[in-house]
């Protein structure tokens, strides 16, 4: 089967069109509604037809009888012979409504019991009317004018029962129209109501889910930015139970481990394995910084370049380990001779050098010549306990005395050691002066 959804649709397209295809049976679901409401309300238009044909037929009931009866009245007055056919007719018709009345009256028990209480009143009046048209010589007969007075008697029972049951129907029929507005109006607000909280609900229940998947997923994508951008720092700290909380506690986790690891990589990507100080590349960072803060703020800055003295003859007579061991000792020996905001860096091998930020050329002689006093009268003492003793060498040059460039100025101090190497060693150099 194709799958609905590939995954370069995004998780905000895909809930729309979920919501979508929710709504679609919905909207089905409403049609079929409306399509039987509107059969319903054909039914109903039935019922409501049946009761108005109920209500003609007892008007046209009446209006027949009526009819049917000046025809004994009129033979009464007039004794034309003519009006026991006319009689004949309208008395059959009014026997056949009647006998119609009684099965269009089938669900209404009262009316039908009616209806039938009309067709025996009927009878008596066809048994009266037809001795009343059977009289030869009716005018001035007073038995049969007797016997018509009668008949007008029953004819007007019967007319006031069918009266009665007019009044009945009509009854019905208006309780039957109320009953069917009411219905209509019950059904029309079932399905637009229900269709509405039902569409209102998948909107609002799609919307929810959305935003508590696909907000916390934005979220994280812009954290995982501020992460690839070097802020290690970042945490999500959600306080979540479910997957997304998970995954949050996850990227914590990744990112604390990165942070720290990444702290350990700088810590040695800036300093020297063996002594712990800054290391080369570190310097070369460090020294353009410097120098350019102390162009800008014009303030003195010096820089000391320092190489152990034989250092070669060390490894060679006492082991490298104790070549080790006598930098390491001589790197912590500087450390704690400088100031906080001194740079001490390892320049290579058994080579050193000093940043000295607002130092001028005496100051920066003073420290480097102590230096060398400390380093002389230690003792580094070997692996095995015999004494070691070193000697170094310093050059020094100072911005902006010697230079007003970086080049320039450690190529001095680099001079200057080159000096105190060849003026004997176990001196500093101070570029022009020899301590
Ligand atoms: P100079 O007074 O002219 O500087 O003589 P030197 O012997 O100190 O200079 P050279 O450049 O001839 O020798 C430097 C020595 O420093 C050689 C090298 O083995 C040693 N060295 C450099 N780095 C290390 C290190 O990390 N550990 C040890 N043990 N020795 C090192
Ligand atoms: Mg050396
Ligand atoms: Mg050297």
């Amino acid at each position: 089967m194709k799958q609905l959804f590939t995954y370069k649709h995004s998780l905000q397209q895909r809930f729309t069109v979920t919501a979508v295809m929710m709504l679609v049976p919905l909207v089905i679901l409403v049609v079929i509604q409306y399509l039987v409401f509107n059969n319903t309300i054909a039914h109903l238009n039935n019922v409501i037809e049946h009761g108005s044909s109920e209500l003609t037929g007892i008007k046209q009931l009446q209006h027949k009888m009526h009819l049917a009866i000046m025809a004994p009245n009129d033979y009464l007055i007039h004794g034309k012979k003519t009006e026991r056919e006319n009689y004949a007719a309208l008395s059959s018709k009014v026997s056949m409504t009647i006998n119609n009345m009684i099965k269009l009256m089938a669900r209404h028990q009262n009316e039908r019991d009616l209806i039938i209480k009309v067709d025996q009143l009927w009878r008596q009046i066809d048994q009266k009317a037809y001795k009343v048209l059977a009289s030869t010589n009716p005018i001035g007969d007073m038995a049969i004018a007797e016997e018509m007075e009668l008949l007008d008697a029953v004819a007007e029972q019967a007319i006031s029962v069918l009266e009665q049951v007019f009044k009945i129907a009509t009854l019905e029929m208006a309780e039957e129209v109320e009953e069917a507005e009411y219905l209509r109006t019950i059904m029309i607000a079932l399905i637009i109501g229900g269709a509405s909280i039902t569409a209102l609900m998948i909107l609002w229940l799609n919307t929810r889910l959305a935003n508590a998947i696909v907000r916390p997923i934005c979220c994280l994508k812009s954290a995982a930015n501020r992460v690839s951008d070097g802020d290690y720092n970042t945490r999500l700290s959600w306080q979540r139970q479910d997957e997304i909380g998970e995954l949050s506690q996850s990227f914590d986790a990744m990112t604390e481990h990165l942070e720290q690891t990444h702290t350990k990589l700088e810590l040695l990507s800036r300093h020297d394995g063996l002594t712990g100080i800054l290391n080369r590349r570190e310097f070369d960072r460090l020294f353009p910084i410097e120098f350019s803060r102390a162009v800008r703020y014009k303030k003195n800055l010096s820089l000391v370049m320092i190489d152990l003295d034989h250092f070669k003859e060390i490894n060679d007579k006492h082991g490298h380990l104790t070549g080790d061991s006598v930098l390491q000792i001589f790197a912590k020996l500087v450390k704690e001779t400088i100031r906080d905001i001194d740079q001490f860096a390892r320049y290579g091998g058994e080579e050193f050098v000093l940043i000295l930020p607002e130092a001028n050329r005496e100051g920066a002689c003073i420290l480097a010549e102590r230096i060398r006093a400390l380093v002389e009268d230690i003792n580094f003492g070997d692996t095995n306990g015999e004494p070691v003793h070193i000697t170094i060498s310093a050059g020094i040059a100072n911005y902006p005395e010697h230079g007003t460039s970086e080049k320039e100025i450690i190529d001095t101090a680099d001079k200057a050691l080159y000096l105190a190497k060849h003026g004997g060693r176990n001196r500093v150099d101070c570029a022009n002066s020899i301590i």
